[in-house]
């Protein structure tokens, strides 16, 4: 990426850097090696990008297993990404982005707690300053709410997805739009309550770095992909999306080559969508198969 576009304004690092390997071959330690390595690497090439990093379900150790307590884990990558961070108050607590691990349905710590590690309360008050301050919000972190497309999978608890989407919701007319990971596919979703269709913001879920087949618990394997990566034109002024690019790298010859050559010409352009507002991603939706997913009754 750094020779397609080495003066990104922001990297959004969506997660899942540790590898999707069973548990019993891994340990807390190895994970923190591979984020390390990962960091040093993105600090050698973009030097001076911000950047703005998740942890996914499988940097924990065990895999999905936190309830935001994990201190070894947090204090470590606080370390490594303080630069990023910067501010001395989101680097005592960690907060920059949304840890949706949290509320994930596979996480057995947080399947019966109220509000776990106090992030919505931290959430709606960061929300509320935003909205004082008449500033505009992108929210990313690795799993999304909702539903896994094409199965009806539902990616957290039907109490956290409640309160997820409510709150995201009402406060839409400041989030320009939704960047998670986990996903291992190219996808976009609706993220609106179905009474109130006025309240509604764009959700990007680009295809992962590790060319993952994911097999979702209730489907079947999915198909072989290439890395790929997303470079987001937006107004710098109002935070709009305007279009993207997908880069991809063929893996096969990767390998034949011993290094990754992300081909300019391997790419999807998404001039079709109009200034991706969220009419214009609204209007396109309805060229594809869509899915709809409602609150959840707890
Ligand atoms: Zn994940």
């Amino acid at each position: 990426m750094a020779d397609i576009k080495p003066d990104a304004d922001f990297i959004l690092w969506t997660g899942d850097t540790a590898g999707h390997i069973p548990t019993p071959e891994f340990s807390l330690e190895r994970n923190l090696q591979m984020i390390n390595i990962v960091t040093s690497t993105i600090k050698r090439i973009f030097p001076n990008t911000l950047v703005i990093p998740s942890l996914g379900n499988h940097d924990f150790f065990p895999a999905d297993y936190t309830n935001g307590t994990e201190s070894e884990l947090y204090d470590s990558v606080c370390q490594m990404w303080s630069a990023w961070i910067k501010d001395p108050e989101q680097i005592n607590n960690c907060r920059r982005v949304v840890n949706t691990v949290l509320y994930l349905i596979e996480n057995p710590m947080t399947r019966d707690l109220d509000d776990p590690s106090r992030q919505f309360e931290w959430l709606e008050s960061t929300l509320v300053n935003a909205r004082l301050a008449g500033e505009k919000v992108i929210i990313t972190g690795h799993v999304s709410p909702t539903i896994h497309a094409p199965s009806v999978l539902n990616w957290f608890y039907p109490q956290y997805q409640n309160r997820y989407v409510k709150l995201m919701t009402l406060f839409s007319d400041l989030i320009i739009a939704h960047h998670y990971g986990h996903e291992h596919k190219d996808l976009f979703k609706i993220l609106q309550r179905d009474e109130d269709e006025s309240g509604a913001s764009p959700v990007f879920l680009p295809p992962p770095v590790t060319p993952l087949r994911r097999t979702p618990p209730d489907g079947e394997q999915g198909p072989p992909l290439n890395p790929g990566v997303r470079l987001v034109k937006y107004d710098r002024l109002t935070g709009k999306h305007l279009n993207y690019r997908q880069f991809y790298t063929n893996i096969t010859e990767d390998n034949r080559l011993g290094r990754a050559v992300w081909d300019k010409k391997i790419r999807r352009h998404y001039t079709s969508l109009p200034h991706t507002s969220f009419d214009g991603i609204e209007i396109t939706m309805f060229s594809f198969n869509s899915y709809r997913c409602s609150l959840i009754p707890v």
